[in-house]
């Protein structure tokens, strides 16, 4: 069994264990796996240690800004895959879907009133990281959160990075001594727990568990969004291992060639699984460094901040790790550091200050949040992508990038258009509500970038992109028709 490092240990409360309790509670709100997660391998080693049998409960609040069936559908396929591994062990596996607003107030805490010690989730972003902190105050016991959220752990700096290549820089000084640090792949696997008879039924009665084969119906009855559909993408550990091994197999080989090209589908389409813990990408950097037969030894000693070469990867497979792990934990060291990690003062000075001086300048499209997310602008590219968004819940990285320009160029003000590139891409994105999300507006805003020359209308020193020249430089004909509005 493995130890789980320190590092990604952080106590929440000062309370004792209480050796009492029937049993060591994982409370799992945002790593939702039951593979390559340290919050469970730290709730087995207590369960372990103490002889207590392990409860996991996985619940899911209907009172979050932006849920819906989307959103709700995707991480009970997950629980789904999770209740059927979890058969397999002495655990017990505890769902539970919020039918109506509140009904799920005081469940941790009653949950908590049998349990040794609880175990959560250190995600730092959205409104986790403030119900961890509620919930540590109210629980009888001793609670600990812990760090799953990437190869770097969230307290191995103290620094903010502001740019990209800084971190990278970092990385490049810092990660290998915690490549080692792995999660266990099936931590309880040959465990040996005693396993509990039954919760108390107090419990189960006020907050009855999921019923699997039944929950798309109460999904239609529970207040949440409606309108934002469930897209054909399922969700759940064991989808994301499959698009793993499409990456693996058949897209890494081209990744650096066709990754910008919106009509080729060649990246891994992991994001969503990312963003809802299905997948770790402790997995995902595990199972690419077998195929690429590497070890610690490859690493270059020149640590200079360069995109390649430090690896000693094949450079296809150096190009998706320098947007796995530079630029997705990059977002993550922001947004657990800095609380204004969402806001516009957060931007970098020369962004505010350009984007101040150009605020007046006059707009020769302006569109309301409405008129964006019914794709009804001009440009027929742009449009394209918001379907695509409200239709699947993604939109292609280069598309991004152009469908935030836009909102900046046809919004009265860059705060505005802060506003609605954050209202649409949490409302639709599958992986929305996640330190990319942030990442990747505000980077459109100038955070990680640079001031640009010529200085623009409406931009001022922020880097332009147009649809003109996206089309240009990558194929969208077919991308336009597949994502045209629908016929009158
Ligand atoms: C305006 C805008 C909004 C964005 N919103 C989100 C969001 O809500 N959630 C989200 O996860 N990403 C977001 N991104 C970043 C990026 O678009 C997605 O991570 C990427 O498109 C996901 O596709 P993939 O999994 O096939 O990526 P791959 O190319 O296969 O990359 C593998 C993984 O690396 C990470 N990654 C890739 N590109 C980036 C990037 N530019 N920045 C940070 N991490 C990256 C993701 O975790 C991704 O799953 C946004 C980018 C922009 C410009």
């Amino acid at each position: 069994m493995s130890t789980t490092p320190d590092i990604r240990i952080q106590a929440c409360n000062d309370l004792l264990i209480n050796p009492q309790g029937d049993f060591v509670l994982y409370w799992m709100t945002a790593f939702r796996r039951v593979r390559w997660n340290f919050s469970l391998d730290r709730a087995v080693e207590w369960a372990s240690q103490l002889n207590k049998p392990l409860v996991i409960v996985e619940p899911l609040r209907c009172d979050y800004r932006w849920a819906s069936e989307r959103f709700h559908q995707f991480i009970l396929d997950g629980m789904s895959d999770n209740d059927t591994q979890l058969e397999l062990y002495p655990v017990t596996y505890y769902p539970y879907l919020e039918p109506k607003v509140g009904a799920g107030k005081g469940m941790l805490n009653a949950f908590a009133q049998h349990a040794c010690v609880v175990v959560a989730d250190d995600f730092p972003c959205f409104f986790l990281p403030r119900m961890v902190e509620a919930a540590a105050m109210q629980v009888p016991v001793k609670m600990e959160k812990v760090d799953s959220n990437g190869l770097l752990p969230l307290r191995a700096t103290d620094r903010v990075f502001s740019k990209a290549f800084h971190f990278r820089q970092f990385l490049q000084k810092n990660l290998s001594t915690h490549l080692d640090d792995l999660p266990s792949p099936s931590v309880l696997e040959g465990v040996r727990l005693t396993r509990l008879q039954a919760l108390p039924s107090i419990l189960t009665k006020r907050w009855p568990r999921v019923d699997f084969p039944y929950f798309s119906d109460v999904l239609k009855t529970i207040l949440i969004d409606h309108k934002v559909l469930p897209t054909a993408q399922l969700g759940g550990a064991l989808v994301g291992e499959e698009k793993l091994r499409t990456l693996l197999a058949y897209r890494l080989p081209h990744y650096s060639e066709l990754r910008n090209q919106p009509e080729q589908n060649s990246t891994s389409q992991l994001s969503p699984y990312l963003h809802f813990g299905h997948i770790s990408v402790h997995q995902v950097f595990h199972e690419l460094i077998e195929q690429e037969e590497w070890s610690l030894a490859s690493l270059s000693e020149k640590t200079k901040g360069q995109r390649e070469g430090w690896w000693g990867m094949s450079a296809n497979a150096e190009a998706w790790l320098d947007q796995l792990i530079t630029w997705r934990e990059l977002g993550f060291n922001m947004s657990s550091k800095q609380t204004n990690y969402d806001q516009y003062a957060s931007l970098p000075e020369w962004a505010k200050t350009t984007l101040a001086e150009h605020a007046d300048d006059p707009r020769d499209h302006l569109y309301s949040i409405e008129e964006f997310e019914q794709a009804q602008t001009h440009d027929p590219l742009w449009n394209a992508a918001q379907i695509q968004l409200v239709r699947e819940g993604v939109v292609h990285n280069y598309l991004r990038m152009l469908w935030s320009k836009k909102i900046l160029e046809w919004s009265p003000t860059p705060q505005d258009a802060l506003a609605v590139m954050i209202e649409l891409n949490n409302k639709y994105a599958l992986d929305g509500r996640n330190p990319n999300s942030y990442s990747g507006i505000f980077w459109c805003l100038g955070r990680y970038d640079r001031a640009w020359g010529p200085e623009r209308p409406i931009y001022g020193k922020i880097r332009y992109m147009s649809s003109d020249n996206t089309a240009r430089k990558v194929k969208v004909k077919n991308y336009i028709e597949t994502y045209s509005p629908p016929k009158k």
